[in-house]
């Protein structure tokens, strides 16, 4: 599992996208966000010189196509399913036979005795 996978959801409308390595993110409408910096830059006391702090990360938001509303993007694990093994399939002899089978589970065996029934 090289790409990260994400989706994206809208609670409003409920737009539902899942992406695989953001190729297909750039039909969607990127809102511009602005960065913010971790801290006030302030003046170191010793050195005399001003102390810039790193800026935060952002979460990218996008335009939902369908109502509008800002969403964004979580990443999400897909669980890569297992094909089941293929059975052996069954004859017609087999087939039949298993379909007595439930019947008597069913009805019970010694209802082959008194046909009528009740
Ligand atoms: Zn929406």
């Amino acid at each position: 599992m090289a790409e990260k996978t994400y989706q994206f959801y809208c609670d409003h409308c409920g737009f539902k996208k899942i992406t695989k390595g953001g190729e297909d993110v750039k039909s969607l409408y990127e809102y511009k966000r602005s960065s913010i910096q971790k801290e006030i830059p302030h003046l170191d006391p010793t050195t005399k010189k001003a102390v810039t702090t790193d800026f935060m990360k952002r979460k990218r938001t996008f335009r939902c196509p369908d109502c509008g509303r800002m969403i964004s993007a979580r990443q999400i694990k897909l669980i890569e399913i297992e094909k089941p093994v293929e059975k052996a399939t069954l004859t017609q002899k087999e087939i039949t036979q298993r379909i007595i089978k439930r019947f008597d589970l069913i009805y019970g065996e010694d209802e082959e005795n008194n046909p009528s029934g009740h």
